[in-house]
């Protein structure tokens, strides 16, 4: 049995937390491959180290003395490394690093090095092999990651190692140029690891006890999520409940391996399992509720638009050539609607509709602003009746008025639009019912 486990920044902010990472990793046999982030916050006000580094690497940039900051960054570390009592210098990291940034290693190396120097305090201080992502994480000339190679470089290396430690959120081109993955990219890198070893589990520790139904900021102490499929999180990660980084999902989902989110703070708690498929149940109907603010909609109107072959087409047509992604698309018999963002749409919206009078023909157009919409995801919801009855239900006993609603045919998820006002409301409404009344 093999786990790979990624800390998060906050599990690895200062030496106090590196002791609870060490005994987590200590106390499983397991936990053969760890994948760390760079420092994160000690406390609210803090500043990550990450962002230490592209702040420092913005003045060596613009030819603005940046030794103070640089040092700043090596005493986020001093005191990691004498907090554990290790001996590890990173006197010449930080001298390569220094020469690096004055002659514009870019970036992406510079962000790179929060993971890279945590990466050698860690292993140092588990006593297991450090390796260079930068040598094992492969991306392409264009950028993107090159899975193939990664396979073979990284397999190739681990190979003889019963345990190592591999820092996130970067890799490197083929000519050794360091690049790294999107904000909160070590959980990718801890994927593709996974991947690679094929390993049983992917442990993924954080600073919350796994996902939880709905957002805390709006329904207070919210149920945690026990098991959640792939799927299923892809939904909610799209419309905004954040854990994890959403590419994080594709490498093991591939192979079948389960995510585990942890906690570091309170490691007996057992955490969201994220899997492929499952026959468990999630505990009430609903697995989650997430959602967000800032939608359009752009009502079409047309006499027997039912009939018209391509219409749909010509009406998509208008919002694609004016470069707007659209959202939802829910359609009536002489009309059809389309959700946009309107951050997006609202510089655009005269030339789209202009758009749509060429192409579509339409007899009236009419758009609304300021919308939300709420995604409620569960795979149980397939299986019982009466749930969308229950959510508009609920919502009309909160007062909240349903301006659109969106049933996949994978029985998945039900997609509400409401007013931005009523957004937590509404929120609050299909919580309470199926998880406090839970009928
Ligand atoms: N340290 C990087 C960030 O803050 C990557 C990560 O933590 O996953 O985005």
């Amino acid at each position: 049995m093999s786990k790979v486990v990624k800390f998060g920044g906050s599990s690895l902010a200062s030496a106090e937390q590196f002791r609870k990472v060490g005994d987590i990793i200590r106390a499983d046999a397991d936990r053969r491959y760890v994948v760390p982030s760079a420092p994160g916050k000690r406390f609210k006000e803090d500043t990550k180290v990450t962002d230490m580094l592209y702040a420092c690497y913005d003045h060596a940039e613009q030819g603005i003395d940046f030794s103070g900051e640089l040092s700043e960054i090596r005493s986020r570390y001093q005191e990691i490394i004498d907090g554990l009592e290790l001996s590890v210098s990173l006197e010449e990291e930080f001298r390569v690093i220094e020469d690096s940034f004055k002659s514009g290693a870019g970036s992406n190396y510079a962000a790179s090095r929060g993971e890279y120097l945590n990466g050698i305090i860690m292993a140092a201080y588990l006593g297991y092999a450090f390796i260079d992502a930068a040598e094992v994480i492969c991306f392409d000339e264009d950028g993107a990651f090159n899975l193939d190679k990664t396979t073979r470089v990284l397999s190739a290396r681990l190979e003889g190692y019963a345990n190592a430690v591999i820092p996130g959120f970067y890799g490197a081109l083929p000519d050794g140029t360091v690049k790294t993955f999107s904000r909160g990219g070590s959980d990718i890198s801890g994927s593709i690891v996974a991947k690679v070893v094929q390993a049983d589990v992917y442990e993924n520790w954080t600073d919350v006890s796994g996902f939880l139904v709905a957002d805390p900021g709006i329904v207070k102490h919210p149920k945690r999520i026990d098991v959640i499929t792939y799927r299923e999180l892809r939904e909610l990660s799209y419309m905004g409940a954040a854990v994890m980084h959403e590419d994080a999902i594709f490498p093991v989902r591939q192979e079948g391996i389960p995510i585990n989110i942890r906690n570091t703070n309170a490691p007996e708690d057992s955490g969201t399992w994220i899997v492929g498929s499952t026959c468990q149940k999630s505990r009430y109907v609903i697995t989650g509720i997430a959602g967000k603010r800032g939608f359009c909609s752009v009502n079409i109107e047309k006499d027997m638009m039912n009939t018209e072959i391509g219409f749909g087409r010509k009406v998509l047509q208008a919002f694609e050539e004016n470069g707007i992604s659209f959202e939802h698309v829910p359609s009536g018999i002489d009309t059809m609607t389309v959700f946009v963002h309107q951050d997006e749409f609202v510089h655009k919206e005269q030339k789209v509709a202009a758009c749509l009078y060429r192409l579509a023909r339409p007899d009236a157009i009419e758009i609304e602003a300021d919308l939300a919409l709420i995604a409620v995801v569960g795979r149980g919801m397939k299986s019982t009746r009466g749930t969308a009855g229950r959510i508009f239900s609920a919502l009309a006993h909160a007062n909240v008025n349903v301006k659109m609603i969106d049933q996949g045919s994978s029985e998945l998820n039900i997609i509400i639009g409401v007013a931005n006002e009523d957004f937590e409301t509404a929120i609050r409404a299909i919580y309470d019912i199926f998880v406090l009344t839970n009928l």
